[in-house]
């Protein structure tokens, strides 16, 4: 209870609730005013097109941990698998991600196929395949070392719940510290940008904003898609700013915006902060584990942690968490987002690129621009593009600019 307490008091302490001064000029966000009727049309009939399989997913993933946490499925399932404790550990990880995604896999056809209609997606089934498959492999390695560790630790020590959170805490840390160099390069390649006015102009940015920038990366995602997109990960020694080579094809001066937006993370520690967020959220999730695994364990037929069966019950519970946690995640990475934003717009004091370069990811991502409120709470990490534009014409009138 303490460890929760600690985690909600973080969270409302370090989140900025209000990014605008006080006293900025209200604008309130209007699509209609720059998207025209035909765009915001197509972006209603995506998100319509994909909501379908979407949520299909949601509702199985529900069903399926339903089935782990409340039934003795799990139990049943993994209970044929043979040899040590260890092995059985993995075995059932593997066994229980194939059984989900052999579910699921039809749904990601269904939504590749319309990310194609919709001339989002370059890939062909080929590398399609492929990503999916590495995919679920680092889900599995990373879930098959987290429940190796619990389990293990279960049979050895009897408060076990005390090491493990501590464990859990650690390794939150470590695999967002080795993200970036161990599992985004699984996915993509990474170049740095090359010499040249952009690369001078987005040095000249990091350095106006007193953010130290090693380099700034280009990855090569135009092979999987067509969308715009950049990004900050890792911490430290393995801190980058990654844009997608696709981004390039945009005018210099909303790339740059981009990255001033992005340096804006890095500037107030964002991707740390959320490690640290996490890792405190992970060690509370493996006390919430140990008492939980007391309440289902006559559902279940798992009698305690130790038993490699308990796999089951523990990945369904941590989907169910991932689930009901994402909407307070996303109420919170709104909030950063808004934060970086800011940060963009007052290193560049330039609303009216902000504003073509937001109607540009808007248009090109095809952006949902009418958000009901469960798609926004379930899935809008960030404000919508309405939102962000708005807030770049308040950020103008606040600093006596002509509105964009
Ligand atoms: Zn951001």
């Amino acid at each position: 209870m303490l460890l929760g307490l600690v985690i909600l008091v973080v969270a409302a302490f370090a989140t900025p609730w209000r990014v605008m001064p006080p006293g900025t000029p209200t604008v309130p966000p209007d699509a209609a005013r720059d998207f025209s009727a035909g765009e915001i049309a197509r972006a209603a009939a995506f998100d319509a097109a994909t909501s379908v399989p979407g949520y299909l997913s949601l509702g199985l993933t529900v069903l399926f941990a339903g089935l782990l946490v409340l039934t003795p499925f799990g139990a049943k399932v993994l209970g044929g698998l043979r040899g040590p404790w260890w092995v059985r550990v993995v075995l059932g990880v593997t066994v229980l991600t194939a059984i989900v995604e052999a579910v699921r896999w039809p749904l990601g056809v269904w939504y590749e196929m319309v990310l194609r209609d919709y001339g989002l997606s370059t890939q062909d089934w080929g590398g399609w395949t492929i990503d999916r498959l590495k995919g679920l492999a680092v889900g599995v390695v990373l879930q098959s070392v987290m429940l190796l560790v619990v389990v293990a630790l279960a049979r050895k020590v009897r408060r076990w719940w005390i090491p493990a959170a501590v464990g859990a805490f650690a390794l939150t840390l470590l695999a967002s510290f080795v993200y970036p160099v161990v599992f985004e390069p699984l996915f993509n390649d990474f170049r740095p940008m090359p010499q040249g006015a952009l690369r001078v102009n987005l040095m000249t940015l990091a350095e106006r904003a007193h953010v130290p920038v090693e380099d700034v990366l280009i990855a090569d995602a135009s092979r999987r898609t067509n969308a715009l997109n950049a990004y900050v990960s890792g911490f430290g020694a393995t801190r980058r700013i990654v844009v997608y080579d696709t981004l390039l094809r945009a005018p210099q001066s909303e790339v740059e915006l981009v990255v001033a937006h992005e340096l804006g993370h890095a500037k107030y520690g964002d991707v740390l902060a959320g490690t640290l967020v996490g890792g405190l959220g992970a060690a509370f999730g493996v006390i919430l584990l140990y008492l939980l695994l007391e309440v289902v364990r006559r559902r279940t037929g798992i009698v305690s942690a130790a038993d490699p069966r308990a796999v089951g019950v523990i990945m369904g519970l941590l989907s169910l968490a991932t689930i009901i946690v994402g909407p307070a995640q996303n109420v919170i990475s709104r909030h950063v987002e808004a934060r970086a934003d800011l940060h963009a717009l007052n290193l560049t004091k330039d609303p009216g690129t902000f504003l073509s370069m937001q109607k540009r990811l808007a248009i090109t991502n095809i952006s949902d621009l009418s958000l009901d409120p469960v798609e926004y709470a379930l899935y809008a990490s960030h404000p919508s593009a309405p939102e962000r534009i708005a807030m770049a014409r308040e950020w103008a009138a606040l600093n006596g600019q002509p509105q964009p």
